[in-house]
């Protein structure tokens, strides 16, 4: 069992302009492939967990998502900040079939923050969930995850820090627990 990092991805690894699909809307958000590289340093597993309902609403299909989540991860091994796994909910109750049904996996279900602990081996308790949104915090409490870090412009009662974005990451905020 080892300690892991848990990642939202829009809005905390890339601008959330709105149902990124495709590698050409994505980019990279300042501190993003900073905190991958320190978490190798660190020696933590990270993982990411994000919802995707544009895959629900026909923006794009789960097989361009896959091409564009490839890219990411050989982007992010280059340098030298690698992403052991993805893992991503294509659900959304007002999706078309056969998403549109709930699903253990869509945050602020926790169901992939479990399945990247069963994968990984990752001791939950030891690790840290970042993320931009409510229901980031909401999984990973539900999740048992040790830290839960909110990206927001406001502090966030129910996280355990607020940052403005990731290069307000130290290397307190992702081990000590
Ligand atoms: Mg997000």
């Amino acid at each position: 069992m080892r300690p892991g990092l848990l990642l939202d991805r829009d809005g905390v690894l890339n601008d959330d302009t709105g149902y990124v699909g495709t590698v050409d809307r994505f980019v990279w958000r300042p501190g993003a492939l900073d905190t991958l590289r320190r978490a190798r340093r660190l020696g933590l597993a990270v993982a990411v967990v994000t919802n995707q309902a544009g895959i629900a609403r026909g923006f794009y299909t789960w097989e361009a998502f896959a091409t564009l989540t490839r890219w990411m991860m050989t982007e992010a091994a280059r340098a030298g900040g690698p992403i052991a796994a993805v893992y991503a909910s294509p659900y959304h109750p007002e999706g078309l079939p056969p998403w549109n049904q709930p699903s253990p996996l869509r945050k602020p279900a926790p169901g992939m923050l479990l399945a990247a602990a069963v994968d990984l081996s990752l001791d939950l308790a030891r690790s840290v969930m970042i993320g931009d949104q409510p229901t980031d915090i909401a999984a990973a409490r539900a999740a048992g995850v040790g830290r839960a870090i909110r990206i927001a412009d406001q502090p966030d009662p129910l996280a355990d820090a607020t940052l403005l974005d990731l290069t307000g990451v130290t290397d307190d905020l992702l081990i000590s627990l």
